[in-house]
């Protein structure tokens, strides 16, 4: 029989401190990357989950690059798995995750328990407004609804024109995409006068950025569709961990699937009433595993329940900001140190500055002000922009001199998007 650590597990369920265990021990014998950040953790002492060390998704990357192409996380022989994801990131490669059979089923799972919780029922004939690339969260919602037996409708490669046609032929209950996409699809359906359209749907199912938690996002949704808006939250190194409060207050989490911690700046927990950033360690995926992986993802601590009395751990407000300085633009990743990359490319550039904005209809833009000596620099980096990075940026040249120069402490980056209610 296999040796299982004892681990010491206060804070968990009794159900979720075996399965800490069971994978503690199976990444102690099998999981080279594991194995090898565990060096020191006795397996036959006592351990406490905050004895092992946090994990960033810097060190997953670093990892693939030393081992492409997939990297040491892995519990099992290749041939086991059955799925490839790719991350998405404008900076530096994406990462590749692998997954079994056994946690594809876990995955499906755990989105169909997101969409029962919905109110999504067989009957339901779900749009899927998204173009099916390499990330996880795709072809999970397909899965869910395979699972729950409702219609699955495949938008990918539809203009928004079409999209709007296809909703209303078929009647579809709900759609499914980006909060940033929902509010196109919106903006298309008064330019096209097709508000008609929407008629039938009565549910905007939100997946990829966390626009559904902020309450302005939310509202526009709701009112312009005149659904019912859904969020929930899930990351492809960690699983879908936060699935949506039914009575709409934020976010709950399965304690049984995912052990939960929030911590500050230091790796600390966080006090009651604080913000901090959400650490995860799913409990039953264990083909290429991470133990207090953290998400960046910065929640509200509370050990209270939801207004609505629901026992699973609460996130008020669900996601309510990043750890990094990163910006979603529709949808996209968006690093500053990106954009200041690109300007660099260009000859005779100079002092840049980098605005984000929404526009009145809700959509976030990026204004770019760089000063540019005579010539095609504006036209060359707008190309740069959109080849290396997939952005549609709003480039304006300024005379060389005019910007304010950072004197240490000034940023060249401005945000002037509505500021997101409860963030810390
Ligand atoms: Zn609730």
């Amino acid at each position: 029989m296999k040796h299982v650590p004892t681990v010491e597990t206060q804070s968990l369920s009794p159900v979720a401190a075996d399965r800490l265990r069971e994978l503690v021990a199976l990444v102690l014998e099998r999981n080279p990357f594991h194995r090898a950040r565990l060096e020191g953790v006795d397996p036959d002492g006592e351990l406490r989950l905050t004895d092992l060390p946090p994990l960033g998704k810097r060190e997953l990357v670093a990892d693939q690059a030393r081992h492409a192409p997939f990297g040491t996380n892995l519990s099992y022989p290749l041939e086991r798995y059955t799925q490839l994801w790719q991350t998405s990131g404008t900076t530096g490669p994406p990462l590749r995750v692998l997954d079994t059979a056994e946690d594809w089923a876990w995955w499906r799972g755990l989105f169909a328990h997101t969409l029962r919780v919905a109110g999504i029922r067989p009957e339901d004939r779900v749009a899927l407004a998204f173009s099916f690339g390499p990330h996880v969260q795709f072809w999970a919602a397909q899965q869910g609804l395979q699972e729950l037996e409702a219609m699955a409708v495949p938008l990918g490669g539809m203009p928004s024109v079409q999209r709007l046609q296809t909703i209303a032929e078929v009647e579809a209950t709900a759609v499914w995409c980006t909060p940033t996409y929902a509010l196109r699809l919106l903006e298309v359906a008064v330019e096209q006068r097709l508000e008609g359209a929407l008629e039938s749907v009565q549910r905007v199912i939100c997946t990829g950025e966390p626009g559904a938690s902020l309450p302005a996002v939310r509202s526009r949704i709701e009112d312009g569709f005149a659904a019912q808006c859904i969020d929930h939250a899930g990351l492809t190194e960690a699983g879908p961990f936060g699935y949506p409060c039914p009575a709409g207050h934020g976010l709950h989490v399965l304690e049984e699937e995912f052990a939960c911690e929030i911590v500050d700046d230091e790796l600390r927990p966080t006090a009651l009433g604080q913000g901090g950033e959400l650490l995860i360690t799913p409990l039953r995926r264990t083909g290429s595993p991470v133990l207090r992986f953290r998400t960046g993802d910065v929640v509200v601590n509370t050990d209270a329940r939801c207004p609505a009395g629901h026992e699973d751990r609460w996130l008020p407000g669900g996601i309510v900001g990043r750890t990094d300085d990163m910006v979603v633009i529709r949808g996209m990743n968006v690093y500053p140190s990106a954009v200041e990359e690109a300007v660099r490319r260009v000859s005779g550039s100079g002092e840049f500055r980098i605005t984000f904005y929404s526009e009145p209809t809700g959509l976030d833009e990026i204004k770019l002000e760089v000063e540019l000596e005579e010539g095609d620099g504006a036209r060359r980096l707008q190309d740069i922009m959109r080849q290396q990075l997939g952005l549609r940026v709003r480039i304006v040249p300024v005379t060389p001199g005019i910007l304010p120069r950072p004197d240490g402490k000034s940023r060249r980056v401005v945000d002037d998007r509505p500021v997101r209610a409860g963030a810390p």
